[in-house]
């Protein structure tokens, strides 16, 4: 096949991953394929065994350690097209740890979590809907390298990445975890999940309570009242779990 024909089948087939994400990622379920689970690196529980012996003594690694033993991360494709590494936000000893899906392209420029349009969200949801600063919460992604065209993250690139997801959250040890979207949610329930239907209940991450809800790229595409209302809803739960309540 000629080179500028596969060039353009390759952007068409990202594209068209894409776009399939976005409509998977909420309202459309995922297509049924019984019994199929998310991708778990077979690998990950090794290399976290490796990484948590390398990065710290102690019963907990500090951020800092973590982000020292990530270093300047070639471990995944992914590392080839990035500016920046995005490791993560906010209070190290967060109640609440917030967890996306990966960087976009303001996020990839300025090297933090969620500060695009979907970021601005997520903060008003945060500072004005649960009523607390932002810089009280932990926020960070499933993978801290840019997909391409924002696509969703391969099982490749979660399973390089996903040991440090894990070390982020045994370093801030929060009270409650915040899915948002899919396919953090399915990542942390480790199985495909319908959003819509499991958004709003209490899950469980290696002993942490877990509430999905909605990306807030999502509310973006489907700015209704009730999208809106739920997501304030599930927030609000997780404010109240976090704060010795329900
Ligand atoms: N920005 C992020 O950091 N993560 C997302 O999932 C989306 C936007």
């Amino acid at each position: 096949m000629d080179r500028t024909l596969s060039g353009e089948l390759r952007a068409a087939l990202g594209a068209s991953r894409a776009w399939l994400a976005e409509w998977v990622e909420e309202g459309v379920d995922a297509p049924a394929t019984p019994g199929r689970k998310l991708a778990r690196a077979p690998v990950a529980a090794e290399a976290q065994g490796d990484l948590l012996a390398a990065t710290h003594s102690g019963p907990r690694p500090t951020l800092e350690e973590v982000r020292a033993r990530l270093g300047d991360c070639t471990r995944c494709p992914l590392s080839a097209g990035r500016n920046t590494i995005v490791f993560g936000d906010g209070n190290p000893n967060a109640e609440i740890l917030f967890v996306g899906e990966g960087p976009g392209a303001e996020e990839d420029k300025r090297g933090l979590p969620f500060v695009g349009r979907a970021g601005e969200l997520l903060t008003r949801m945060i500072e004005r809907g649960m009523g607390i600063p932002r810089a009280d919460v932990y926020i960070c992604n499933i993978v801290k390298c840019r997909p391409p065209q924002n696509r969703e993250p391969m099982p490749n690139e979660i399973a390089a990445c996903r040991p440090f997801l894990d070390l982020q959250i045994d370093a801030v040890a929060p009270k409650v975890i915040v899915a948002l979207g899919r396919p953090a949610t399915g990542l942390l329930l480790g199985r495909d999940v319908s959003i819509t239907r499991v958004r709003g209940v209490w899950h469980d991450y290696r002993g942490t309570p877990v509430m999905p809800t909605f990306h807030p790229a999502f509310i973006l595409r489907q700015y209704t009242e009730e999208n809106r209302r739920l997501v304030w809803q599930d927030l609000k739960t997780a404010l109240a779990r976090a704060r010795g309540g329900a």
